[in-house]
């Protein structure tokens, strides 16, 4: 499954704990991160992830955009709700986006912990085959 992760500034130290905790899950699929979730990800995990630009410069559109695509199976958002972003409304549209597309979104731990235990017992197969008759269309 292709999976993207981001964290605002002062939730990236929760991400990073996230991910280590379940590298051995995150390590069997793809992963795609805003720029500077990307580069700490890599250098504490050492898994590989695709990175684009940092998030205030179009990271969040760029992963937008393979939502829009219907690339997109999982996205892992963990949202500072307490500090205002300049790129709020780029925020918004990748989670709008998400809804568009049915893809599962968590924005906070909570919720991530569910998704991820449930993409290892297999719970997100469903999500290939949309992605499929999507790309047929
Ligand atoms: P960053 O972007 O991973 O480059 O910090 C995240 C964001 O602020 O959306």
């Amino acid at each position: 499954m292709e999976i993207a992760l981001i964290a605002h500034d002062k939730k990236k130290d929760d991400m990073l704990r996230f991910v280590t905790a379940y590298k051995r899950i995150f390590s069997k699929h793809q992963l795609y991160a805003t720029g500077t979730t990307g580069k700490r990800i890599m250098e504490e995990t050492k898994l590989s992830v695709h990175r684009f630009q940092s998030g205030p410069y179009g990271g969040d559109q760029e992963i937008g955009a393979l939502i829009a695509k219907n690339k997109l199976d999982m996205v892992i958002f963990f949202r500072d709700p307490l500090t205002a972003q300049p790129h709020e409304p780029d925020v918004s549209a990748l989670m709008r986006l998400c809804d568009v597309y049915s893809v599962p979104l968590a924005t906070n731990m909570g919720t991530a912990e569910v998704l991820i235990r449930g993409l290892d017992k297999g719970d997100l197969e469903w999500r290939s085959i949309t992605r499929g008759e999507t790309k047929n269309e």
